[in-house]
């Protein structure tokens, strides 16, 4: 299957690439991946040896440093991290974050390890990278992916810390760390708000709506979720709380609930937090088959679980008129030809799920510059506001009350201008593919626009940099 999702982006680019007037080698460079690291390492095993297999692609190094996830998955192979890596190098470039693409794989399933093992794992896993040079603040920065989250990144930090004394850049090696392990706030949330943002300001093109049939605006919107882990939960959380939308099905390995009324996910979560599962949660049905989520009455459908889950044997039950890619290759290419031919809008991973890699570079910011944003600017933007309203009160001979002057002169939070730098990236992002699609009567879909403002920007960077030697 892995060997599809590889296939899938390569055709996917062939089907873009056709479409620009970029020489043939010069696209062919870009395509393919430059430096694939497949390695195997023991790790102690309660009283057995195990050999783990893992890897790490670099697949274009126009920008440095490469950046890309880490998967924990018993699915992973080489194909399938090449495929990542791929779309890493695009996500970077349709988002203007100025890094090469990169990915990282563990072939484990970490529901099978405890605590301590895992972290024997991601340290050895880390030591190997630091032995070929696949890590550091300028050379590569890993984060998390499917299976892994700020606690991975955390021993990947400590690791590499240990083995690069007096490098005085060496937290930027890896980004969605713990906040108090020198992470940025609003990491965790950042794709699954990303998400949301990428979402919102689609539906809310009055054409591109009339063209499907719906409504313009997030609210009402009926939004079926395929996997509820960190990019899953945060999507459907934030487009309900922040954006009124109807939360009516969630799918997870264990079952697949429904309720076409809406669901609360912030109760969802709770509920999961106690009994481990989704599955009996009050008020909603389950499905006789969990995969049938394909197939619910949704306007809005969002996986946000692994590739080729969306294929040519079920894309037809597909009722949904917007599928958001959250996931990294949810649909496979011949799903797709159908999709598009019942004219479905899909808006594809490599825009839609960069809101991760776009606050891992604020993160990466940060940390160079050895401070949190806000700290300087904070108090001096609020003493200038609470001024303005003073000048304004004597001007008018009217005042403003305590809440008012509260919410006026509050100045920008970190996790404000996470949220706002996301923002602002996502929308800009949209619009530039959008108008990609929309001038170019040959480009057909969201997809080939994206893959065309990437291959744009990546192609002109390396016709500058020239061939070497
Ligand atoms: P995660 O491990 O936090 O969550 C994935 C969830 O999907 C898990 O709860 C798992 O049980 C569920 N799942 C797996 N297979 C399923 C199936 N067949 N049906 C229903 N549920 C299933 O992983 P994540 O970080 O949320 O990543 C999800 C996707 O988003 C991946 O494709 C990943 O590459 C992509 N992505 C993640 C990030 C990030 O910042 N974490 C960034 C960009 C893209």
């Amino acid at each position: 299957m892995a060997h599809k999702f590889y296939e899938t982006v390569q055709k996917n680019f062939d089907k873009a690439a056709a479409l620009t007037d970029h020489p043939k080698g010069l696209l062919l460079q870009i395509r393919e991946c430059n430096s694939v690291y497949q390695m195997r390492f023991p790790v102690k095993i309660g009283n057995h040896y195990e050999v783990i297999e893992a890897y790490r692609v670099q697949h274009s190094q126009h920008r440095q440093p490469t950046k890309g996830g880490i998967r924990y998955s018993e699915m992973v192979d080489q194909k399938e991290v090449m495929a990542l890596a791929s779309l890493m190098t695009y996500k970077c470039a349709i988002v203007d974050v100025p890094f090469g693409g990169a990915k990282g794989g563990v072939k484990i399933n970490p529901r099978k390890y405890n605590v301590d093992q895992l972290q024997n794992i991601t340290r050895r896993y880390t030591v190997e990278l630091i032995k070929k040079g696949f890590i550091g603040p300028s050379v590569d920065v890993p984060a998390p992916d499917y299976g892994t989250g700020p606690r991975e990144m955390a021993w990947i930090l400590d690791t590499y810390l240990t083995f690069s004394r007096g490098e005085i850049d060496a937290v930027g090696c890896v980004t969605g760390k713990p906040v108090n392990q020198n992470g940025i706030r609003g990491r965790t949330e950042a794709t699954g708000r990303g998400v949301y943002y990428g979402v919102r300001e689609a539906v809310s093109q009055k054409d591109d709506m009339a063209k499907i049939g719906l409504e313009p605006g997030m609210a009402g919107k009926r939004i079926v979720v395929q996997g509820f882990g960190n990019v899953g939960s945060y999507s459907a959380q934030i487009s309900q709380e922040e954006g009124d939308a109807l939360i009516v099905g969630i799918a997870e390995y264990d079952g697949t609930i429904y309720n076409p009324a809406g669901i609360n996910i912030d109760k969802l979560l709770k509920f999961r937090k106690k009994t481990g599962s989704i599955v009996g949660f009050p008020g909603t049905e389950i499905l006789n088959d969990k995969n049938d989520w394909v197939g619910l009455d949704c306007d809005i459908l969002i996986p946000a679980a692994l590739e080729n889950q969306i294929t040519v044997e079920n894309a037809h039950k597909i009722k949904a008129r917007i599928i958001a890619e959250a996931a990294n290759g949810p649909i496979t290419a011949g799903a797709e030809e159908i999709l598009i031919k019942k004219g479905v809008i899909i808006i594809p991973d490599m825009y839609l799920n960069a809101g991760g890699v776009t606050v891992s570079y604020f993160e990466w910011l940060k940390n160079l510059s050895h401070m949190r944003f806000g700290r300087m600017e904070k108090r001096f933007n609020e003493n200038t506001y609470g001024k303005i309203i003073k000048t304004v009160e004597r001007l008018t001979d009217r005042s403003v009350t305590d809440r008012e002057r509260r919410v006026i002169t509050r100045g920008a939070e970190e996790i404000d201008l996470v949220r706002s730098g996301l923002e602002e990236t996502m929308i800009t992002a949209f619009h530039s593919i959008r108008d990609i699609h929309k001038r170019r009567k040959k480009v057909q879909d969201l997809r080939s626009a994206a893959f065309i403002c990437a291959l744009n920007k990546v192609a002109s960077d390396y016709i500058a940099l020239g061939v070497f030697p």
